[in-house]
């Protein structure tokens, strides 16, 4: 279905929780209140909305959260989402503590491909941006999912005095596994402080200055925003997903599934509908509840304009 702006909307982002065996400082910050189980959609209740969302060509749906692996079946739900006639891709968004445990599940379950979150290669600082991560875990699910054969990337939050001189070493990291990486732009959602942030622009010219071979990589490797980098005879590409700096709305195929049931048609904004009252209905009040969403989706993110009117929920409630 395409939204007032002729944007076909055919990719659903669906958190699964607000939970998170992580509590990454930008984005679940101490104190947050988390939402009490009976208030989180069940799995049949996404599998309901996800069908709803076949019917109106949503059929892209990315598993994330907070941390989709700390809730528990989470590989039978891509299973069941697959299972659903006209479900082109499913696929995850994980920090990896639990990846290495769940991979064989989730690849039987026919999972696409999986993002894991890396901000930093150094235990240290792994510590003390999750606060309660353990980077070799991590890169075991890294490895486990890279072994598994599926699509993987790592995304990664450059941040000015925290990571920013890693930026290469993970780059270099991608290419010697093979995979991609994808520096996202820190955006002012919740409590995170954008100004602490690196501009992808920036960026781009300390890697062209390592790798002054980088060239723009025209293929098609996902559902999103990134644009993407290669050099000729490696393997593995980066991508800059430019969230504050770049122009990408226009291009924006998305919608949101909080684990609460609420659409957010923008990440930018607190509007949202509530699919909640539908869920007792049929699959076609659903439905309408979706074209509902996508008809007041805004035209762009308003992030650098107009501050005040930016999402002050914290990301892993949302759903990152
Ligand atoms: N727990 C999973 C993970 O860490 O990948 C999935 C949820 S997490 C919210 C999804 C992604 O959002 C992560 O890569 C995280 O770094 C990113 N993120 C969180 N807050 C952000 C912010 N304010 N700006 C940009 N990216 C953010
Ligand atoms: Fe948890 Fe992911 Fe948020 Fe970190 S970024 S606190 S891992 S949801």
């Amino acid at each position: 279905m395409e939204d007032r702006f002729g944007r076909k909307i055919e990719y659903l982002r669906i958190s699964i929780t607000d939970r998170c065996n992580m509590r990454c400082r930008y984005c679940m910050p101490d104190g947050i209140e988390k939402v009490s189980m009976d208030r989180i959609l069940t799995y049949e209740d996404i599998l309901r909305i996800a069908e709803a969302a076949v019917s109106i060509g949503i059929t892209r749906f990315k598993i994330t959260g907070g941390e989709p692996l700390v809730r528990l079946g989470c590989p039978g739900l891509v299973k069941n989402l697959k299972a659903i006639p006209g479900v082109e891709q499913v696929t995850l968004t994980t920090n990896g503590m639990e990846l290495a445990r769940y991979m064989d599940e989730l690849a039987a379950a026919g999972l696409d491909a999986v993002n894991i979150s890396l901000d930093t290669m150094d235990p240290d600082r792994f510590r003390y941006i999750t606060q309660c991560g353990d980077l070799a875990m991590v890169m075991s699910g890294i490895d486990a999912a890279v072994a598994s054969g599926i699509r993987t990337k790592v995304n990664c939050v450059p941040q000015k005095g925290f990571n920013d001189d890693e930026i290469e070493k993970i780059a270099d990291f991608a290419f010697e596994k093979g995979i991609d990486v994808r520096f996202i732009e820190l955006m002012p959602v919740g409590s995170a402080d954008a100004g602490s942030g690196l501009s992808n622009e920036d960026l781009l010219e300390r890697l062209r200055a390592v790798y002054p071979e980088l060239e723009p990589d025209e293929s098609i490797h996902g559902n999103g925003p990134a644009v993407y980098y290669y050099i000729p005879g490696k393997r593995g590409s980066i991508g800059l997903i430019s969230a504050m700096h770049g122009a990408f709305c226009d291009r924006c195929n998305r919608l949101r599934l909080t684990s609460q049931g609420v659409i957010k048609p923008c990440l930018c904004y607190d509007e949202t509908v509530d699919l909640k009252p539908a869920l007792s209905g049929t699959i076609s009040d659903i439905k309408d509840k979706l074209a509902e969403a996508i008809s007041i989706k805004p035209k762009q993110h308003c992030f650098n304009d107009d501050p005040e009117r930016v999402e002050k929920r914290q990301m892993s409630q949302i759903g990152g």
